[in-house]
């Protein structure tokens, strides 16, 4: 009896079901899917866009994705782990509005398989993740790219800063915003706070999604006009 209570208690503090399905799962301890859950994320596989890395269904004269045809962007090379599709799309919002930070640790995992399927050595000098505007970390208490730079770091041994790039203009959000009006709302809105730790530096950003690629591009322009010698993107998924 008192062990079941015991049990019941701890199954409360640290429970072991699956976030996705709510399936039953030791597993769940080490990270919050199930063992049958993370077969089902839809990692990013060739053909890549050879600028931004996502997956191009054919691949085109160019070697470039519709987005990256229509808008060159200012980042040298990317890197993204998966699609932006079920469950991707589930998880990203849970970790990004509702407080599910716990699901770095899947995240860490997936970054972890990307790496060793495609035998991923990163090097740079540092990684920035893409910052939020003060207010919006008020809003969430996180900014969910630097815990994503944190498993980056961990995987690959690369410090990460947080002090140098900075988010100065509350834009609205990109998610409510058409694909034109993303590359004009972002214009001007990052500050660089200490351009000599960067001079000359290679640096990789960090996002949590990479849709039409504004943000990344405006943070690399911010950076390459500040010093900067080259500037690459690991984005977790790109849709
Ligand atoms: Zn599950
Ligand atoms: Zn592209």
């Amino acid at each position: 009896m008192f062990k079941e209570i015991l049990h019941g208690f701890t199954d409360l503090l640290f429970p072991l079901n699956c976030a996705l399905c709510g399936a039953y799962d030791p597993s769940t301890a080490e990270q919050p899917l199930c063992q049958q859950c993370l077969t089902t994320i839809p990692y990013n596989h060739p053909p890549f866009c050879l600028r931004c890395s996502r997956h191009i269904n054919r691949s085109n004269e160019q070697g470039l994705c519709p987005d990256c045809i229509q808008q060159y962007p200012d980042f040298d090379d990317a890197w993204v782990f998966t699609r932006y599709q079920p469950p991707m799309t589930e998880l990203i919002r849970s970790f990004k509005f509702h407080n599910k930070t716990s699901l770095r640790k899947t995240f860490h995992t997936i970054a972890n398989t990307f790496a060793e399927r495609h035998s991923l050595e990163l090097r740079a000098d540092l990684l920035l993740p893409i910052p939020i505007h003060p207010v919006r970390f008020r809003e969430r208490s996180y900014n969910q790219s630097e815990l994503l730079a944190e498993i980056v770091s961990d995987i690959f041994h690369i410090p990460v800063n947080i002090n140098i790039l900075t988010k100065m203009l509350l834009t609205p959000r990109q998610s409510d915003l058409r694909r034109k009006e993303r590359w004009t709302n972002i214009q001007g809105a990052f500050k660089i706070e200490n351009s000599s730790i960067i001079k000359n530096k290679e640096i990789i950003l960090v996002d949590d999604l990479l849709t039409t690629g504004a943000t990344a591009s405006e943070a690399a322009k911010t950076l390459k006009q500040a010093g900067a010698a080259k500037v690459k993107l690991i984005a977790l998924s790109a849709a």
